[in-house]
């Protein structure tokens, strides 16, 4: 039976089931409104889990069918890999931020080969050896990709603007840095057991109660921009700190209260990171180096090898944060690229 939850003042939750991943659900949230149920996220697009959430709907006195909009935080499959098919069931509109269309569009575009390729020049440049590399270039011209196809959005997300929600005042803020276009979502309505704050915040993977997000680089095979996604989100997590929401709730773990106080710890907790990392360069490294380098929640020789392309994507979206800084430099003419710091 599915997992619901009242969180009153027409706000319910689902508890959707996400296969074989450590986080082990997506909370889906059901906002009234209206014209009919709007959910804030939709889900991993999995049998089991499509299941569950028809079972949640009914759960909550509706439907899928019932749906009269989907508002995705941001393209994860995790949030947005249901949508296609509850706008299929239902006729619902998907709203979702300009920035992370754009990667569903071109998503949607690339062909598995061309990521692969990609993703092997990448590796390379960051210093990865060719042990971890070659596996990749096998691979390239045979694989296929879960995923590839995600539903193309038929709303944009306006950073600062009210949704279409009638009935409701759900404001998008707009929160780039575990993704470009991610966005919180905040419902500026007096809390429904009238905590102190200001209304709620559907958080996303942006301020999780126990869990640092991934912040890598936003991988885009046709964009050559050098982005700082750490830079992005700690900006972002200051906005959301100084909203000072009465309570959070966040697309996976629970329920929480005093989002400025996890804004502060994550702030902290980055800010210790990149002291960290800057101690580290004391002699020249590549961004490889530096991932094996760093603390992650277990040893890097116990790091399995997709997680090891994430690891070295967070130390470097860290090493620009630095560059960008002023405490750390590229090496002129290193190749692959090594970092020192000044
Ligand atoms: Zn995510
Ligand atoms: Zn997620």
């Amino acid at each position: 039976m599915a997992e619901t939850a009242d969180h009153g003042g027409g706000v319910r939750s689902i508890k959707v089931f996400i296969p074989d991943n450590p986080l082990g659900h997506t909370l889906v949230y059901v906002v009234d409104t209206d014209r009919g149920p709007v959910l804030i996220d939709t889900g991993w697009d999995d049998p089991a889990s499509w299941d569950t959430l028809a079972e949640g709907l009914a759960g909550c006195g509706t439907s899928v069918d019932e749906i009269h909009g989907v508002v995705v935080t941001h393209h994860h499959p995790d949030h947005h890999g249901l949508s296609g098919k509850v706008r299929e069931a239902s006729g619902s509109w998907i709203a979702m931020h300009a920035a992370d269309t754009a990667i569903v569009r071109r998503t949607r575009e690339t062909r598995p080969g061309r990521w692969f390729s990609y993703m092997t020049a990448k590796l390379i440049t960051v210093g990865a050896p060719e042990e971890h590399v070659a596996p990749l270039r096998d691979a390239a011209p045979r694989s296929t990709l879960p995923g590839f196809s995600p539903a193309l959005p038929d709303r944009e997300i306006v950073p600062g603007e009210l949704l279409d929600l009638p009935g409701r005042r759900l404001r998008a803020i707009w929160t780039p840095g575990h993704t470009p276009g991610h966005v919180c979502l905040h419902l500026e309505e007096q809390h429904p057991s009238q905590l102190p704050g200001n209304g709620r915040l559907f958080s996303g993977d942006h301020l999780l109660p126990e869990i640092t997000p991934h912040i890598g680089l936003y991988e885009d095979p046709d964009d050559g921009t050098i982005t700082d996604p750490l830079g992005d989100y700690l900006d972002s997590l200051e906005r959301i700190g100084r909203l000072a929401p009465a309570e959070v709730l966040p697309a996976h773990q629970y329920v929480f209260t005093d989002g400025p106080g996890r804004v502060r710890e994550l702030l902290d907790h980055h800010e210790e990171r990149l002291t960290g990392l800057r101690a580290l360069l004391v002699e020249p490294l590549t961004p490889w180096q530096v991932a094996e380098r760093m603390e992650w929640n277990r040893p890097w020789a116990q790091i399995p090898y997709g997680s090891r392309n994430i690891a070295v994507s967070e130390a470097e979206a860290h090493l620009r944060r630095l560059v960008k800084l002023g405490r750390a430099e590229a090496v002129p003419g290193t190749e692959p690229v090594t970092y020192v710091a000044v």
